[in-house]
């Protein structure tokens, strides 16, 4: 309903799934996993509300894998400061809106992800585009982190669920994808 749901259902596509878009609860019926994009968080959470989503989402969630990139991390984040909302609080996880701040608040960069991440998908730096992002501030003891960023998680795996704070689906590497793919 809002973000780059496009780059990330064309990222689906590449990684070998078949993406449906979610405009209402009935689409979810059909659904394995589903990604929620970046974009705006606080815009997002009016048109879940104006949708009536939010309760339909956490139920997903309660059942089916879910990945989270940027404001998407945001929405399934425990809590959320900066200012404080609310979430679909899906994953053991604090953030901070906009935690990079205005001087730095946009890059490109690439990341020496965890040797694990590398195992389960391919050996190699992966390249993070970072736009607006939270940062994770907090961690719950069942959450693992894959990736950081100035000694920040910034690709986390709780159980069946994900969440980025980078925008995997605007660079050409599938890994990401791929990663979640395997929890469907
Ligand atoms: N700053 C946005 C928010 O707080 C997230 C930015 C993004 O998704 N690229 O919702």
């Amino acid at each position: 309903m809002q973000g780059d749901f496009a780059a990330h259902a064309a990222a689906l596509a590449r990684a070998g799934a078949e993406p449906v878009l979610v405009r209402e609860a009935a689409d979810l019926q059909s659904l394995d996993g589903l990604v929620i994009p970046g974009g705006e968080s606080t815009t997002m959470l009016k048109l879940l509300h104006y949708d009536k989503l939010l309760q339909p989402l956490a139920e997903f969630a309660g059942r089916k894998p879910v990945f989270g990139t940027c404001a998407g991390a945001i929405l399934l984040a425990h809590e959320v400061s900066n200012p404080a909302q609310e979430s679909l609080n899906v994953m053991d996880i604090g953030v901070e809106r906009n935690g990079y701040g205005r001087q730095l608040d946009s890059r490109v960069t690439e990341l020496d992800p965890e040797p694990e991440f590398n195992r389960r998908t391919a050996p190699g730096k992966l390249e993070a585009v970072f736009i607006r992002a939270p940062i994770i501030r907090r961690t719950g003891p069942q959450t693992k982190v894959l990736a950081w960023y100035q000694g920040d998680p910034v690709l986390v795996e709780e159980g069946r669920h994900m969440a980025a704070t980078f925008h995997p689906e605007l660079t050409t590497d599938p890994r990401v994808h791929a990663l979640f793919l395997e929890k469907l």
